[in-house]
């Protein structure tokens, strides 16, 4: 049987709720059988039972734990995870609670050597990153999912097995802390992190590297007079050779990651003395020798950057550590797997409700794996400049680094390529024919679409939903009666959109347009400015429920037909290649 641990795991700073274990309605018989079942209550399983929720999809989340996480996971968020956690709301709750910051400092033997600054246009409403502790993080999640009567969150739930069963479902094994059950479900969303026991009952491999270098991961409490910065210490006097890494934390936390030295073992690393010592010697060369400290967590972590070919197997669908295994400079894992559970949770709600076809799935794993494929890419750049794997290597980052001492020019080879939102620019979902012209100012199809500025405290993705849009761009009081009649076609489909109308500047006064749903104005240019649209004449997007455009009318006011609408739409539903069931 299984028994997870009750006893609330100890922390310097977050205070553990330790959740009962309830006895589901499958322990009485065999339940009805579920529309989804995700396994996992990680970041990315709660975030995608509240994804698709918006949409009116029930799911039950099984959990092993009764807790949310113990240690030191993810601290660094992007941008692009708080515009998620905006659409799914806990957005609020992490920057009441979060350090945001924008500059990341990279040291070469005791010398400052680049200043790195992350942009935040006017038009972001969230910064470029913020600090938090995952335990918060989830915590958020598990509080909103309590106020969600969709979600059933089964703490002290472990899944121990899987069937296909031939006619569109998939039987799960629980074990829990009175017995095992069975659970049916047409769709199983696998979140149970990097181990992934379905992963592997699947018998899938992942694709991609391993590195050699290992880092201790310390959180230590202590008050530091120092802003919220990111510091890399290139070959720091006390850790020749290595590279060490700081980041403050909410409530007076700081992580400190030092690389251990070839051939240490982690053991050997993790004896109490040697994080002492190790732990004086950092602060002692940040100035900060003598002052008190206490020690949260430790553990040795060392960078994977791997991948599944393919995020769906039958009725399972990975996402986040499940489906890949991203090495943590850079902030990638928890960053990229919310981008996961956003691309998923609209492909299978709409899928669900009949709205889309089942091929949007197919596009879910394309699209996603070959994000995981580039930032894999990229990550292993960032992994390599942090633990050369060779000598070879290694001679190379060291010419950077004492070359960086004197010569401006390789400074920015330090760049350390923060995750950021993928392009799907070779979607299937896209629309090319409704392209007005590749080379016009804008974005290209599969972009995700920027936020705009539009008055204080309000930002366009205050104004999205769980719903398609047509950003329409027009002078004019109404939109042409083609176009609305082809929307009441739309509208007669069920499934969520809406036209968002843009009215140009100057125009301020002018009433709301008729036959859009919202009319914004773009009083400062700034919509006009980041979407390429033209002073003059009616131009549009197509925006995907996960802010990714998919289709655009640029250059030629006469293509935004009805029929050119219907046909996009038809595309971005997945409809365009005819079906393949899967
Ligand atoms: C030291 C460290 C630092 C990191 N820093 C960052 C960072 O700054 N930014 C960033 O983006 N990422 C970071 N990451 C990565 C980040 O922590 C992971 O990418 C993230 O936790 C993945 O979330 P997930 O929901 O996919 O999986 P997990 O968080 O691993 O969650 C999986 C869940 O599934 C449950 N589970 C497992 N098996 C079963 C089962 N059989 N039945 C039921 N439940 C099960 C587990 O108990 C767990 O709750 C870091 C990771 C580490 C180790």
């Amino acid at each position: 049987m299984h028994q997870p641990t009750a006893i609330a795991h100890r922390s310097l700073y977050y205070d553990y709720r330790v959740h009962p274990y309830v006895s589901p309605p499958e322990k009485l018989g065999p339940g009805a059988r579920h529309r989804v079942v995700i396994v996992g209550a990680g970041p990315i399983g709660l975030a995608t039972a509240l994804d698709l929720a918006r949409y009116g999809i029930a799911s039950v989340v099984l959990e092993s734990e009764l807790q949310v996480v113990e240690g030191s996971r993810a601290i660094v968020f992007t941008r692009r995870s708080m515009e998620i956690l905006q659409q799914i709301g806990v957005a609020a709750s992490v920057t009441a609670k979060g350090l945001p910051w924008r500059y990341g400092n990279s040291f070469y033997r005791g010398q400052r050597v680049f200043r790195m600054e992350a942009p935040h246009p006017q038009d972001d409403r969230f910064g470029p990153l913020i600090n938090l502790q995952q335990q918060y993080l989830e915590g958020f999640c598990v509080a909103q999912i309590e106020r969600d009567p969709l979600i059933d969150l089964r703490w002290g739930s472990h899944v121990t097995g899987i069937v296909h069963n031939g006619d569109g479902h998939a039987t799960l094994s629980v074990d829990t802390p009175d017995g095992g059950y069975r659970i049916d479900s047409e769709w199983v969303i696998a979140t149970d992190g990097a181990r992934s026991g379905l992963r592997q009952k699947l018998g899938l491999k992942m694709q991609g590297d391993a590195y050699e270098g290992r880092f201790v991961i310390a959180d230590i409490r202590i008050k530091l007079d120092l802003p919220t910065e990111r510091l890399a210490f290139f070959d720091p006097t006390w850790n020749p050779g290595n590279t060490v890494l700081m980041h403050r934390e909410p409530d007076d936390m700081w992580r400190i990651d030092y690389q251990l030295p070839p051939g240490e073992a982690p053991e050997q690393a993790l004896q109490i003395d040697s994080l002492t010592a190790r732990i004086n010697a950092q602060l002692e060369m940040i100035g900060a020798g003598g002052t008190p400290w206490e020690l949260d967590w430790y553990s040795v972590y060392s960078a994977r950057a791997m991948t599944l070919p393919d995020y769906v197997c039958e009725r399972v669908i990975f996402a986040g550590d499940a489906a890949h295994m991203l090495p943590i400079f850079g902030v990638r894992g928890a960053n990229t797997g919310l981008q996961d559970g956003h691309n998923l949770a609209w492909k299978l709600a709409f899928v669900l409700r009949g709205w889309g076809s089942p091929r949007l799935l197919d596009t879910y794993s394309e699209e996603r794996v070959a994000a995981a494929r580039e930032i894999v890419d990229e990550a292993g750049k960032s992994t390599r400049f942090m633990t050369p794997p060779s000598r070879g290597f290694r001679l190379l980052r060291d010419a950077t680094l004492s070359l960086s001492l004197q010569h401006e020019f390789v400074r920015p080879l330090f760049h350390w390529r923060t995750s950021r939102p993928h392009e799907y620019l070779s979607s299937s979902l896209n629309h090319s024919s409704a392209a007005g012209a590749h080379n016009a100012p804008g974005l290209s199809d599969g972009a995700p679409a920027p936020n705009v500025y539009l008055g204080p405290d309000d930002y366009l993705f205050d104004h999205l939903g769980a719903s398609f849009y047509l950003f329409y761009y027009t002078a004019e009081p109404e939109l042409p009666q083609a176009l609305r009649d082809a929307i009441a076609e739309i509208e007669q489909d069920g499934f969520p959109f809406e036209v968002v109308a843009i009215v140009p500047a100057g125009r301020r006064a002018a009433p709301p347009v008729l036959g859009a749903a919202q009319t914004l104005s773009d009083e400062d240019g700034r919509f006009a400015a980041l979407y390429g649209f033209a002073p003059e004449g009616a131009q549009a997007y197509l925006v995907r429920p996960d802010q990714h455009t998919s289709a655009n009318w640029r250059t030629d006011t006469r293509k935004i037909s009805a029929a050119s609408l219907k046909a996009a739409l038809h595309s971005a539903l997945g409809m365009a290649h005819g079906a393949r069931s899967r």
